[in-house]
């Protein structure tokens, strides 16, 4: 199989590569394509476009292929992928990077602290940066950055029928605005241009960890420290048992614990100042929070969510840490199986709050925390287990029903989410509208489906 004016590479079931190629984050996932087509450049992303369309071919595009529904893979039809598709190129003076669509957040991390720059990114590294943005994009940085979305400056797009385009204010605006957040509904994007912050390298960040029996007393204390923390202060609340990772003592592996993991993007001393109480709160079984360079916490737990393991996630947007909500979470978070399952919530507020919501299709910017309760297992691991552990990720997710939001994140979303509607409450109805018209303009045909799907019309 050859597609015309093609540069990259085509893998098919005959390559020896295969099923490396084919695979996503999520194993659980198992999806055979007939033909992979490794991108180079803009030009091959429109190409395979043309050529998908013009075979009837269903489409996938795969950026960082970290979405847990592992929507960057298709059974028999093609795979558009960027992922050889990864420079970063910064301009330090006005403050912006370049991104092509296949990069890994650790590949903009690691080019932007070279000038002691960042923008907000996703909290493993090996996360894309495509599918991440265009949903939306949470982590440390946007409390005084803002979502990703928010600093996304204009995207260079190929379209349903191969054309390229640019998206930015002044230039489709109406698609630029339904790419912060309305997923990969409207086009490929090859390369992304974002605004940067001064960030570090050094900031002071980590985790610090109590006993799981500690966690009604932590939670809160915790809802009233992130209600008045500082924007610099990002925080995510981990539940589970402590990972073995080596800068962990050895001797607190496996055991049930919650984390605050913070991440100061300020002066390390005023820092100190911010996350005094927090350490104060009672005695932790590890207070790892400490000065370190940026990068290297936000590659601080890649190893405990690695590729090639098996996934199941459960999301919602919270209305609020409730004392009602807290007892929900201090019930169910430990009852997982899997020493490897967690909980996490990302606190959120400060700059999210303050753009306006007719700006970007992103529903939960009044929302102050969200929560992922992750079932994992491996591969070698049965039937049953996957079953009980998802089952407890159902449970609990059941009993925060009380407690949900409106709104849901759309990159939390998993493939069982889809059919129970939840694409629509991760927008609502006014925004689901509107990204419906943006879609009908430019992929009227929804040729690309494989997502969070926004039907046309
Ligand atoms: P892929 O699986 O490659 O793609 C997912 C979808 O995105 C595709 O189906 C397609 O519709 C679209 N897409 C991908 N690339 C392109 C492109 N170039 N052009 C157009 N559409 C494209 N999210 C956060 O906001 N913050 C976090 O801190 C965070 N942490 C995470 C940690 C882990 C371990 C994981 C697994 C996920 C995390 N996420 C986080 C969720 C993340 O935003 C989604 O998984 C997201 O889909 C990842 O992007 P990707 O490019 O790797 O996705």
């Amino acid at each position: 199989m050859r597609i015309d004016g093609f540069r990259g590479r085509l893998v098919t079931g005959d390559d020896l590569d295969y099923d490396t190629a084919r695979a996503v984050w999520n194993r659980s996932v198992n999806r055979r394509p007939r033909l992979i087509a490794r991108c180079t450049g803009t030009a091959d992303v429109a190409e395979a476009v043309r050529f998908a369309r013009g075979h009837d071919l269903e489409i996938a595009v795969r950026g960082g292929g970290h979405n847990v529904a592992g929507t960057a893979v298709c059974d028999d039809g093609i795979v558009i992928d960027l992922s050889a598709m990864r420079a970063v190129s910064v301009d330090p003076a006005d403050r912006t990077a370049q991104v092509q669509g296949g990069a890994l957040w650790g590949d903009v991390d690691h080019e932007t602290q070279a000038h002691g720059l960042a923008t907000t990114g996703g909290i493993v590294s090996h996360t894309g940066v495509a599918g991440l943005t265009l949903g939306g994009g949470i982590g440390f940085l946007m409390r005084k950055c803002g979502l990703t979305v928010d600093n996304l400056l204009a995207a260079e797009v190929v379209t349903a029928d191969g054309s390229v385009v640019r998206a930015s204010a002044d230039d489709h605006p109406d698609l630029f605005w339904a790419l912060r957040g309305g997923g990969g509904n409207f086009g490929v994007v090859t390369t992304f241009r974002f605004a940067l912050h001064p960030v570090g390298p050094g900031v002071l960040a980590g985790p610090v960890f109590w006993s799981a029996d500690d966690t009604t007393d932590v939670l809160r204390f915790y809802r009233d420290f992130a209600a008045d923390a500082p924007d610099e202060l990002g925080t995510v609340v981990r539940l589970g048992t402590i990972p073995p990772l080596p800068v962990i003592p050895g001797e607190l592996h496996g055991r049930p614990a919650i984390a605050v993991i913070c991440c100061y993007a300020g002066p390390i001393a005023d820092g100190k100042r911010a996350v005094e109480p927090l350490r104060r709160l009672r005695t932790p079984l590890a207070d790892l929070l400490t000065p370190k360079p940026y990068a290297a916490h936000q590659s601080a737990t890649d190893a405990t969510v690695p590729h090639g393991w098996h996934y199941h996630w459960k999301a919602a947007d919270l209305t609020g840490l409730s004392d009602d909500a807290v007892s929900v979470i201090a019930d169910h978070a430990y009852r997982a199986r899997s020493p490897r399952s967690y909980t996490v919530m990302f606190h959120m507020g400060g700059a999210v709050t303050r753009v306006p919501h007719a700006d970007t299709p992103y529903a939960g910017r009044d929302v102050a925390h969200n929560i992922n309760i992750d079932a994992v297992w491996l591969p070698g691991e049965s039937d049953e287990y996957a079953a009980t552990e998802t089952a407890w990720a159902r449970r609990f997710f059941d009993a925060l029903k009380p407690h949900r939001a409106d709104s849901v994140y759309v990159n939390f979303l998993d493939s069982d989410d889809d059919a129970a509607g939840r694409v629509w409450e991760a927008y609502g109805d006014r925004v689901y509208r509107r990204l419906a018209e943006v879609k009908t303009k430019y992929d009227p045909d929804n040729a690309f489906h494989l997502n969070k799907n926004i039907r046309p019309g």
